[in-house]
């Protein structure tokens, strides 16, 4: 565009010339014609020396305004810094926007470089491995022997947990990814809880195999004896009932089990609704009064007609475990109270005996899983360790708080405590004291 408008200039300015030649002296023209050329130069040397002056100048000051041919090769340009300023602007409030959410990242995120010098860090890596300022060396930060060999190896396909001075008690991941042009990621991950978890699995299955072998050698010893020895009737019977205890006890600790693991299913809800705690206590009574066989005097007490909202089942099973202690663990000749009240706007339900009690150093631990206070006793009782963790999954997923009091030889007493929300009303008043 800029060369035809010269062309078309240089030619309009020859006719000029021309003309001037024509109308007034030949010799003048060439001297029209060659002042003419350079005037345009000297424009197009003014433009180009603005240009340069400009180009010089800090980026966001305004172009030189153009003439001619000059005028849409500066607007050109103009627009085209526009539109790049804008996309620069984008970028940086993209990448602002990126770093932000990256700083909100669990896990600390290092950016090395070749040298394995920290380029960029996240907040959670700074917070975690106290990193400051930047191109410093990561092993000014993490000093830790381990780790030092992990970066000199070029084997990053499993990370190294550590433990970190900045974060006392708990446990993380350090993981290498390489990346681009021998830059390296470094990614700090926290794996207290995982490491925990993976404990308690560990543990658990330990105490369940435990469990099971216990019974289950019993089992295998007696039909060895069974098969091997011709022995009279009343051993062999005496033999068979054995096996049948064991079985007995293996099949009710697999019950327990998968009860708790419904329980402890986060994912399960707890289909609610109103119970009537009146006429279940009035069931469980009479089944646990069979399970006594009159060893024990059983007594009902329900001094609230209150209905409470919750899961049937889960709420049974609950009270089902608190009764069944109460008999194991109740000499013969003892009391065991089962009662429902509203205490404090509370539902309150709870279960005493006057057995053996329990010494108060046990008492944080007895809702953990396969925790007793005397193994002997609760293996010849038929327990399995898993009562009073699976009472404490129901209070929990109902909202209840379970207490415990308990004096050795005096008895003990286990309370749920249910938040008002939970209560209803039944259309009949029925508030009454039962007692068998
Ligand atoms: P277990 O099957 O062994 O009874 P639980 O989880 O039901 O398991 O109870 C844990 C421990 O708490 C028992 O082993 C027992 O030592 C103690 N315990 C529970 N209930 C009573 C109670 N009513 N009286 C005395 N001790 C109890």
């Amino acid at each position: 565009m800029i060369l035809v408008r010269t062309l078309l200039w240089v030619a309009a300015w020859g006719v000029i010339a021309t003309m001037i030649g024509v109308l007034h002296s030949a010799a003048a023209a060439p001297w029209v014609f060659s002042a003419g050329l350079v005037g345009l130069l000297a424009v197009h040397v003014g433009y180009l020396a603005r240009l340069n002056h400009w180009a010089g100048l800090p980026r966001q000051r305004d172009l030189p305004v153009g003439i001619g041919g000059w005028g849409g090769v500066l607007e050109r340009l103009g627009r085209y810094m526009r539109a790049e300023a804008v996309e620069r602007g984008e970028t940086a409030a993209e990448l602002e926007r990126l770093h932000a959410a990256v700083d909100l990242l669990p896990d600390g995120l290092v950016v090395l470089d070749r040298y394995d010098h920290v380029q960029w860090s996240n907040r959670t890596a700074q917070q975690l491995h106290g990193i400051f300022g930047r191109r410093r060396p990561i092993d000014h930060f993490i000093r830790q022997p381990e780790f030092l060999a992990y970066l000199q190896s070029a084997d990053f396909g499993r990370p190294i947990v550590l433990s970190l001075p900045d974060a006392p008690g708990r446990r993380y991941a350090l993981r290498i990814v390489p990346t681009v042009d021998a830059y390296r990621l470094l990614i700090t991950h926290d794996v207290t809880d995982t490491e925990r978890l993976d404990e308690v699995r560990r543990d658990f299955v330990a105490n369940v195999s435990h469990e099971i072998r216990t019974p289950l050698t019993v089992v295998s010893g007696f039909v060895e004896t069974l098969l091997e020895m011709d022995l009279p009737a009343d051993e062999r019977r005496r033999c068979l009932e054995m096996v049948q205890r064991q079985t007995a006890t293996m099949q009710r600790l697999v019950e327990d089990l998968l009860t708790l693991a419904s329980l402890e299913d986060a994912l399960k809800p707890t289909e609610l609704q109103p119970v009537d705690v009146v006429l279940l206590l009035q069931h469980l009574a009479a089944d646990t009064r069979a399970l006594s066989a009159g060893r024990h005097v059983i007594e009902v007490r329900t001094e609230s007609a209150a209905t409470l909202l919750a899961a049937p089942q889960e709420l049974d099973s609950a009270v089902r475990n608190l009764l069944t202690n109460a008999v194991r663990y109740t000499p013969e000749g003892g009391r065991i109270t089962v009662a429902w009240q509203v205490i404090d706007a509370e539902g309150t339900l709870w279960v005493r005996d006057t057995g053996i009690g329990i010494a108060p150093e046990h008492l944080p631990r007895l809702t953990e899983r396969f925790y007793r206070v005397d193994r002997g006793r609760s293996r010849a009782t038929g327990g399995t360790g898993l009562g009073l963790a699976i009472v404490k999954h129901v209070a929990q997923r109902h909202q209840a708080r379970l207490d415990v009091e308990s004096r050795i030889g005096v008895g003990s007493t286990f309370t749920l405590r249910f938040p008002a929300s939970r209560l209803g009303s039944r259309p009949v008043d029925r508030s009454e004291t039962v007692t068998a």
